[in-house]
């Protein structure tokens, strides 16, 4: 089948939230991700089960919050069109955002790569290529069911998109082609 060509799909519905891949910047902060005065990089994964035996997608990531004033992340990964065969490459970075809170802790947000707002959450829905906020994706939320046991992969629902990464590369590999290094 063809005819769709390689550009990024028109949908007549808005997507949801729930279809989508999210990246939580609360979730990495609970899990040590996000420190401040810390640089780390690593790999963020999606699963089908909830016991974590089938991984679906995955992503790198790079956060450096060593300077508390100018805090950055970085996402780069794979994104394979599995009906246009079409391969993606992505390697984006935007700034992180930290608050302080009166008990004296403190908050970190995402900064949206596309409209600059300050986020908790930011987005990759099926058919696209890119992490955005909820507004740059004109998402909409299907109902109240956002308790997630695990982070489940959509592609039962969106089988034409999924977020190909460790089958195809070596993370060494894509570090290499991530960095030029
Ligand atoms: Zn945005």
């Amino acid at each position: 089948m063809g005819g769709f060509g390689s550009g990024e799909w028109r949908s007549y519905v808005k997507t949801t939230v729930e279809a989508c891949h999210s990246l939580d910047v609360n979730r990495w902060a609970r899990e040590g991700i996000l420190r401040v005065g810390e640089h780390r990089s690593g790999w963020w994964a999606w699963f089908a089960d909830a016991e974590k035996s089938e991984q679906t997608a995955s992503i790198g990531y790079e956060i450096d919050a060593r300077d508390s004033e100018r805090p950055w992340y970085r996402i780069y990964y794979t994104v394979r069109n599995t009906w246009t065969e079409e391969k993606r490459e992505v390697d984006e970075t935007a700034p992180l955002t930290v608050t302080y809170l009166p008990s004296g802790g403190t908050r970190f947000w995402f900064t949206c790569p596309n409209c600059g707002r300050r986020v908790g959450k930011i987005y990759l829905p099926p058919g696209k290529y890119y992490f955005r906020c909820r507004k740059c994706h004109d998402l909409t939320y299907t109902s109240c069911r956002e308790s997630h046991k695990y982070d489940r992969m959509v592609y039962r629902f969106f089988p034409e998109l999924v977020l190909k990464f460790g089958r195809y590369f070596s993370p060494g590999k894509i570090w290499k082609m991530a960095t030029g290094k």
